[in-house]
């Protein structure tokens, strides 16, 4: 094959993307020209054909799918190949590209191998296509005769990452194969050469021949898809096959790239049954608070495990030790009828009887078959294979040291039962006797002692019981618990004036004004003679419960009650204690908000928390949020920006913009103190609407000036990001200007995106195809989202900066980073590690392959004219600051 220098022509509206590729290209010897937009590419390919086009996505006017199916269309320029740059990881993106005739994508940023292997290998591939049509000679000949220039291919195809397999459509046989290819399968060349295509295990040769005709049919379409290959040694490989069909001759050659996706697979997998298992979990631990017998506990969960955890299988049984055997009580899910055979037994010498199930009695621990195909212990494999089970665990229930039962679950793949999975397992198991122990006790007491006789609702004590179960399921979650004690003022004067029984017929009306006021009668108690108990199950901010006990005293108050045809207007006072900072129990959180009810009537004080700061809070509260209604109008916000480093070259590469409030009195106050009320109050629409548009003027302030801008991330809160008018509002932003979006990233916390999963994804997609890119924020803090990852359509995840402070603590620490890190990869995502501190962090990170860090330890956030100077050097004039950070674009990426 002729070696001559190849003219590729770059397609790009970005200056520096073009200049970029241009001079990563030419390094390689390749000739390039230019073009600014779809149009003006149109023309150049019209004076003279490139041999390859590397096309930009995003362009004003003609965009880059319109200009692929344009020449594609033309069969003067349909064999000029083609690879899409794109900001787009999606799939749909992808297809998109595809349909529109692409034969190859890049994504920006780009990395330098992959543009070179990309464009050489295609390339090739034309140069060879060319060859072929010129001559007219059948492919397979030409191979076989093993010419020193066919030599030359297969070095270069041997040197890429992606198995290349070429096969003739009439004898259905290979004809030749890269080295990839056979590493990737565990075959030789001659032995694939001897094979036919079926037997990699994808599909039968009849239905191969006619995908292959769907292909030879569609004439000059690209097909992509993922699949299983088997190896040599009868392993599978997940992979994504990427098919052309190449005329030659008479013949059709079906070109096979071939890409090992099983790392990421396994990934996904790992992630789908943790979240599968994070599902049973909560769903468990909600029934807790919600059966109220055994029965329905057991029934539930199997319900659960195989509804939401997707087992197969899922069986409580219970200990019976007159028989001496496990008692299947509760089950769900397929395989129910061969419970009569299961080996049951807890006697250890009964040989054909006692199996995982009594093990797991005896020795107090979960048994986990990994692959039940393979393991001598199971006793009932053919039942067990037919039945669809790959693998199972057996979990003994323990309660108060003596097992009472054990779960058993069967799920469909073998080797689900890893660390992770067991971990939360045991913590499943250890729940669920909770539970056993809980209903248990209820079971023993008597019903009619939980309520009290004049109003209906709790007493004291059922109430204490309550509390414990939400601060159980607080704790799990993670997050706050209110319980408040309501005091009637002046009932006495009621009851002593107007006697008892219309005392109580008022305290009727009052519980069901209560009940009714909350929505809830079990959030509520009568716990002494005019004492009301309420507890708010999940309290985000302190702030809210006042504001729900001041909404309460206020509609209390502003009722009339009626009795004896007078109206009767009920005043009361409230102590406040909060799970966990006043008390990590239900007894001590009361005893606490009875302690502040007294102050408060002692003081005179509508309502008092516990804790002394928590009322002060509030009372600053009310004053912070005038004086941040004023703010605004004030221009009294700044926005700071804090460095973000490439590890790999120590380069400046992006910026974080950190709002601060500049107090006319108290100076810069940090965002932690008004951010909340911000959003609390919903002025942080319009605050979140300031800060996006002075980043994006500051962005395009520095580029005007010429200096080496970077990408500013903004922080946008979950009510922003929620608002339906917020795509609308970041079009609106970046409008101002062709170069803006190129300047905005969001950082968007991960909680946030797990709320609403669905459209969260679509909404972030939108927003992405405006070139904006997205962030996950505080990575790590809410980690259920984990299983969504790979769905999000984001370009950067953030590792909260407790994980970098924990890394260099233990070497837990530093597993969970790396772990995050390689999983964030696996996915194609870039990786931020957050306020890192020291050079031991740094270092630390780097080895992991972090690619960015943001922290003190490069700079704190700073004003902007503070950054341009120190971080953004100017061409000429200006001394840059005697910071190792230089702004130059590293080689390797775009
Ligand atoms: P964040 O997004 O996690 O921002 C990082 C915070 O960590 C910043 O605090 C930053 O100053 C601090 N930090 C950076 N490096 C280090 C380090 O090495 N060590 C330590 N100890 N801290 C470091 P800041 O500026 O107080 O911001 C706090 C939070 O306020 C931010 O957390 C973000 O969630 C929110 N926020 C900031 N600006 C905005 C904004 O414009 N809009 C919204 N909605 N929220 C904002
Ligand atoms: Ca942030
Ligand atoms: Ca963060």
């Amino acid at each position: 094959m002729t070696v001559r220098a190849a003219t590729i022509l770059i397609v790009d509206d970005e200056i520096k993307d073009r200049k970029l590729l241009e001079v990563l290209l030419r390094h390689e010897g390749y000739l390039t020209r230019c073009a600014e937009s779809g149009e003006e590419a149109l023309t150049s390919i019209a004076q003279q054909a490139p041999d390859l086009i590397l096309l930009d996505v995003m362009m004003p006017g003609m965009n880059g799918y319109e200009l692929a199916r344009t020449l594609k269309g033309n069969a003067a320029t349909a064999n000029i190949p083609i690879v899409m740059v794109t900001t787009q990881k999606d799939r749909s993106a992808r297809l998109a590209g595809l349909k529109a005739g692409a034969e190859e994508f890049l994504t920006k940023p780009v990395d330098r191998s992959d543009l070179w292997l990309r464009v050489r290998n295609l390339l090739r591939l034309k140069e060879m296509g060319d060859f072929h049509q010129n001559h007219g000679n059948v492919l397979e000949q030409q191979i076989q005769a093993r010419t020193a220039e066919l030599q030359d291919f297969r070095t270069a195809m041997d040197a890429t990452a992606d198995a290349i397999m070429l096969l003739n459509r009439s004898t259905m046989r290979f004809v030749e194969v890269n080295a990839t290819a056979c590493n990737m399968l565990g075959y030789t060349r001659d032995e694939l050469f001897q094979m036919d295509p079926s037997q990699l295990g994808v599909a039968t040769l009849e239905q191969l021949a006619s995908a292959y005709d769907t292909l030879i049919a569609g004439h000059g379409t690209t097909e992509v898809k993922e699949t299983r290959l088997l190896r040599k040694d009868g392993s599978q490989l997940h992979v994504e096959v990427r098919r052309h069909a190449h005329r030659s001759g008479a013949n059709w050659i079906i070109v096979g790239v071939v890409r090992d996706i099983t790392e990421r697979k396994e990934a996904e997998d790992r992630i789908r049954h943790l979240n599968r298992l994070y599902g049973v979990l909560s769903g468990i631990n909600t029934l807790m608070v919600r059966v109220h017998d055994q029965t329905e506990l057991f029934h539930d969960a199997c319900r659960i495990a195989v509804e939401t955890g997707g087992f197969k299988l899922a069986w409580v049984g219970v200990v019976d030790r007159s028989t001496m055997q496990l008692k299947p009580v509760a089950w769900a899910g397929v395989g129910q009828d061969y419970f009569e055979r299961m080996p049951l037994s807890l006697i250890e010498g009964d040989r054909e009887k006692f199996g995982l199930g009594g093990r797991a009695v005896l020795e107090k621990q979960p048994i986990v078959i990994q692959d039940i195909e393979h393991d001598p212990q199971i006793l009932l494999l053919r039942e067990a294979r037919e039945r669809g089970f790959r693998s199972l665990v057996v979990l003994p229930l323990i309660v108060s040291g003596t097992v009472f039962g054990v779960l058993a679950l069967y799920a469909g793949e073998s080797g689900f039962f890893n660390d992770s999975e067991m971990k939360l397992l045991r913590e499943l198991a250890g729940d669920i006797a909770f539970a056993i122990d809980h209903l248990d006790k209820l079971e023993k007491l008597d019903y009619l002692a939980y309520y009290d006789a004049v109003t209906g609702l709790a007493n004291r004590s059922f109430f204490l019981e309550r509390v414990a179960q939400f601060i159980r399921s607080a704790a799990s979650g993670g997050h706050q618990l209110a319980v408040f004690l309501i005091d009637l003022e002046r009932f006495r004067n009621i009851n002593d004036s107007l006697g008892r029984p219309a005392g109580d017929l008022l305290l009727k009306q009052v519980a069901e004004w209560l009940t009714h006021h909350l929505g809830d009668a079990g959030l509520t108690a009568r716990v002494g003679a005019d004492h009301f108990a309420v507890v708010v199950p999940d309290v985000r901010q302190a702030g809210d419960v006042a504001k729900q006990v001041e909404k309460t005293l206020v509609a209390l108050l502003g009722h009339a009650f009626r009795l004896n045809d007078s109206v009767f207007r009920i005043a009361a006072k409230v102590g406040v204690a909060i799970f966990p900072d006043d008390g990590a129990d239900a007894d001590t959180l009361f005893k606490n908000a009875e302690a502040s009810l007294k102050k408060a009537k002692a003081v005179g004080a509508r309502y008092l928390f516990y804790t002394q700061k928590m009322t002060e809070t509030v009372a600053t509260r009310l004053t912070l949020e005038n004086q941040l209604r004023q703010a605004l109008d004030n221009e009294e916000f700044v926005l700071h920006y804090q460095p973000k480093i490439t590890l790999a070259s120590g380069k400046l590469t992006g910026a974080e913009a950190l709002i601060r409030w500049n107090h006319p009195r108290s100076g810069l106050v940090p965002p932690g103190l008004f951010v909340p009320v911000l959003e609390e109050t919903g002025l942080i629409h319009e605050v979140g609407r300031w800060a996006l548009r002075k980043a994006i003027e500051d962005y395009l302030r520095w580029r005007t000036a010429g200096l080496a801008a970077v990408r500013i991330a903004v922080n946008v809160s979950p009510l922003q990001l929620r608002n339906s008018g917020f795509f609308a509002e970041i079009k609106r932003a970046i409008g101002v200007d062709a170069r803006a979006s190129a300047g905005l990233e969001l950082e968007i916390t991960e909680s946030l995106i797990m709320e609403e999963v669905q459209h969260s994804i679509a909404s972030l997609r939108a927003i992405r195809a405006l070139g904006v890119s997205i962030a996950i924020d505080d990575f790590g803090t809410g980690f259920s989202s984990l299983s969504y990852l790979a769905r999000l359509p984001v370009d950067t995840l953030k590792i909260d900066r407790s994980f970098v402070t924990d890394m260099t603590a233990g070497p837990e620490g530093l597993a969970l980073v790396s772990t995050v890190i390689s999983l964030a990869h696996a996915l194609k995502l870039k990786v931020v590690a957050e306020g890192v501190e020291t050079e031991a962090q740094s270092h630390q990170l780097r080895l992991l392959n972090c690619d960015e860090v943001q922290g003190f330890l490069f700079s704190p956030g700073v004003p902007a004219e503070v950054f341009e100077n120190r971080f953004l050097a100017l061409p000429a004039g200006r001394v840059a600051p005697a910071s190792f950070i230089q702004p130059t674009l590293s080689a390797g990426r775009l």
